[in-house]
C-alpha cells in the first residue's frame, strides 16, 4: 500500500482533525471491513468519507455500483482521479449530515448497503438518520468509537444501556465484528474503535405507535438514571397522568426499578400507558 503519510504530503496536505480525518492504514483492517460488508456483484452500495481511497477501490471491485460523498473538496478532488479506471464508481461532494438521500439514491430500485469509516463527531446523528430513512438502505458497516458501539449492542442492566442502545435495537440487530486499535490509522486516533453491523429486523420487535413520545419518555428517564422509574419520570418536563403510579403498577412494572433495568419492551408499554 501506498503510504499515506506520504501520499498526503505529496498533496500537501494535513489530516484536518475538524472532519475526523484518520485514514486508515492497515490492509488487513480494510479486507475485514469489506468482507464484513458482504457485497455480492448486484449491490449498489454507499461509502461515508471515503478520503484518499483506501477502501473504495476494493469496494468498487465487488459492487455493481458504488457512491461515495466525501466532504473535503480536496480529498474529492483526489478520489475522482483514482477512480478514473472504475466507471461505477461515482464520487459526490457533499456533507453527509445534509445530503438529500432520496435524490442521491433516486436511481436505485434496491436499498443501499452502506459501508463507513466514519468521522466519530458525526456518528450518532447519522445513525439516527439512517434510522428514520432505513428504507433506503439494507445493511450498515460502520466503524464506530468504541464506546458506542458497545451502548449501540448493550443489553438491559449495565451503564452502557440508554436510549441509543434503545432506539437502535428497536429496529435493528447490531453487532460488533471486531475492534480496531488506534495504530491502524493515520494519525491514530486518542480512542479504540469499532467495527459494527447492523441489519433491520424484518419484523420491527415491537410496534411503536408514537414514535415521538415514545423517544422523549426514554430520553427522560435516563436523564436521571441513578433515580427510580417513578423519581425519574417525575424530574422530566413531561406532561404526564397523575395516576401515573398506579398505570405503572397495572402494566406489571415495579415503579422502583432503575430506568436502565427496563427492556425495550417495557418501554414501550410505559409510553403506550403515559400518554394521558
Ligand atoms: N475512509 C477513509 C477516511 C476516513 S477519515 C479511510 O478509512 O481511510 C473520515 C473521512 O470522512 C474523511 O475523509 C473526512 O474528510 C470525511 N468526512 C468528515 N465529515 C464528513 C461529512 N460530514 N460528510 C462526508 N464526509 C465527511
Amino acid at each position: 500500500m501506498v503510504s499515506i503519510r506520504k501520499e498526503l504530503s505529496e498533496h500537501g496536505l494535513i489530516p484536518k482533525k475538524r472532519l475526523g480525518q484518520h485514514f486508515l492504514i492497515d490492509q488487513n483492517i480494510l479486507n475485514k471491513i469489506i468482507r464484513t460488508a458482504q457485497i455480492e456483484k448486484e449491490d449498489v452500495v454507499l461509502e461515508i468519507g471515503p478520503g484518499l481511497g483506501e477502501m473504495t477501490i476494493g469496494l468498487a471491485k465487488k459492487a455493481k455500483k458504488l457512491i461515495t460523498v466525501e466532504i473535503d473538496p480536496k480529498l474529492v478532488e483526489i478520489l475522482k482521479k483514482k477512480v478514473m479506471d472504475y466507471p461505477n464508481v461515482e464520487v459526490v461532494k457533499g456533507d453527509i449530515l445534509k445530503v438529500d438521500f432520496d435524490k442521491l439514491l433516486s436511481q436505485e430500485k434496491n436499498p443501499v448497503k452502506v459501508v463507513a469509516n466514519l468521522p466519530y463527531q458525526i456518528s450518532t446523528p447519522l445513525l439516527f438518520r439512517f434510522i428514520e430513512l432505513r428504507h433506503l438502505f439494507s445493511t450498515l458497516t460502520l466503524m464506530l468509537q468504541k464506546e458506542v458501539g458497545e451502548r449501540m449492542v448493550a443489553p438491559p442492566g449495565g451503564k452502557e444501556y440508554g436510549p441509543l442502545s434503545i432506539f437502535v435495537q428497536l429496529v435493528s440487530d447490531p453487532t460488533i465484528r471486531f475492534f480496531v486499535k488506534p495504530p491502524a490509522f493515520f494519525p491514530p486516533p486518542k480512542v479504540e474503535s469499532a467495527v459494527i453491523h447492523m441489519a433491520w429486523k424484518e419484523n420491527p420487535m415491537v410496534e411503536v405507535k408514537d414514535e415521538e413520545w415514545f423517544k422523549k419518555i426514554v430520553r427522560g428517564c435516563f436523564s436521571y438514571r441513578r433515580k427510580t422509574l417513578i423519581n425519574a419520570l417525575k424530574h422530566t418536563d413531561l406532561s404526564l397522568p397523575p395516576d401515573m403510579e398506579l398505570r405503572i403498577k397495572e402494566i406489571g412494572i415495579d415503579h422502583r426499578r432503575r430506568p436502565e433495568t427496563l427492556s425495550i419492551q417495557e418501554f414501550v408499554n410505559l409510553a403506550e400507558i403515559l400518554k394521558s
